[in-house]
């Protein structure tokens, strides 16, 4: 009797604690979901990877986090947002698959938690963060089977360690934040795919008809120079005839980057039609814009353009330019174009691979 009344109050006291963590994985559960509603309400990419971090560093109280991803062209982990850490460390910080701490998660896809990452022998590369270190969980962020990325969180904001709920609660997070992250990249690609075009990457037509009227808007509200370039290979038809259709957009693409290197940052480059491109130069003038079409005009000249079909000869070609500009000039964008194409139509009639202005 004594026994089964001892028996009772042990159940009933496992019962309370049971039920206080079921209240409390509730609490927690619920709060996560608001979060992870909060990151999908943007598709916004920056934007999605900067709430993560923000809402990680929520979640398990850490007082530093970084969101790092996978570089495809150096194969390393660099940071992508970060809270708590320095500008030099963030752009110093390059990480292998398999090196550190981010580096071993990245690799296995498993989740870490370390108590004390300073002593941590993994964690042997970055001092300056290794000073100040307590804990640490790192996580990785999968698609699928994929691993695209690391969450880091450290220092627990309340002196203690990270424990197992943290890490739990933090790989749970970090699965809903790989489907934002891939939803908003999705999204950027599906806008990229309205605005540029196919074979040579560069701004379509649609986007450079839009991009137009704005700028013109812009440069007249704020009374700023604003400059068009249009360019048109020359002689093409007769490239395509010789070489066929498909050595021809080999050209378009290598002639897609030369516009694009030797155009300043704020320039646009796009493809105007088959083999004639426009370039929407803001804040340059007349004389700005001529040398920038100078300079396209002589890389292209000089440019050997190689060709499958017939390798042992390099093939040149050349460009013809036509330049306009406006400055506290109240002028439409449809004749701006209009300006443009006479400037390219006199380079045509006085014998290519020249630029005028107009
Ligand atoms: P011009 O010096 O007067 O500009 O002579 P052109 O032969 O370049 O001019 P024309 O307008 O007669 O011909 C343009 C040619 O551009 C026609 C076509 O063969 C080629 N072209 C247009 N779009 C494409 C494309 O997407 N791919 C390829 N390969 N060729 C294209
Ligand atoms: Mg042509
Ligand atoms: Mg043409």
């Amino acid at each position: 009797m004594l026994n089964q009344n001892k028996e009772k109050v042990e159940l009933k006291k496992e019962l309370v604690v049971l039920n206080k963590e079921r209240q409390r994985l509730t609490k927690e559960l619920s709060a996560l979901r608001l979060i992870i509603s909060e990151i999908n309400s943007t598709l916004d990419l920056d934007r999605v990877l900067d709430l993560i971090i923000q809402k990680a560093i929520q979640v398990v109280e850490a007082e530093r986090g970084s969101l790092m991803l996978f570089d495809h062209k150096t194969e390393e982990l660099y940071v992508k947002s970060s809270i708590g850490l320095s500008k030099k460390t963030v752009s110093a910080v390059r990480i292998k698959p398999g090196e550190g701490i981010a580096g071993w998660v990245f690799k296995e896809g498993k989740p870490l938690l370390i108590k004390e990452g300073a002593k941590d022998i993994r964690f042997k590369k970055f001092d300056e963060i290794k000073e100040e270190l307590k804990s640490i969980i790192s996580v990785p962020l999968k698609i699928r089977d994929q691993v695209i990325g690391v969450i880091n969180v450290d220092n627990k904001r309340k002196g203690d360690f990270f424990n197992k709920d943290d890490l739990l609660l933090l790989s749970t997070f970090a699965n809903q934040a790989a489907i934002a992250i891939q939803n908003a990249r999705l999204h950027q690609q599906m806008k990229n795919l309205a605005i540029t075009d196919g074979l040579t990457g560069l701004y379509n037509f649609r986007y450079l008809k839009g991009r137009l009227e704005e700028e013109v808007k812009r440069a007249q509200r704020y009374k700023r120079p604003l400059a068009l370039i249009m360019a048109d290979i020359d002689c093409f038809k007769k490239y395509n005839d010789t070489f066929g259709h498909l050595e021809g957009n080999r050209v378009l693409k290598s002639l897609a980057h030369i516009l694009k290197v030797n155009v300043r940052e704020i320039d646009i480059v796009g493809r105007y039609g088959g083999e004639e491109f426009i370039i929407i130069l803001p804040e340059a003038n007349q004389e700005e814009a001529r040398e920038i079409a100078e300079r396209i005009r002589l890389k292209v000249e000089k440019y050997k353009f190689v060709n499958n079909k017939d390798q042992s000869d390099e093939k040149k070609l050349t460009l013809s330019l036509g330049v306009t500009s406006c400055f506290q000039e109240d002028i439409s964008p449809q004749n701006l174009i209009y300006k443009v194409d006479q400037a390219l139509y006199q380079a045509k009639g006085k014998g290519r691979n020249r630029v005028e202005v107009i």
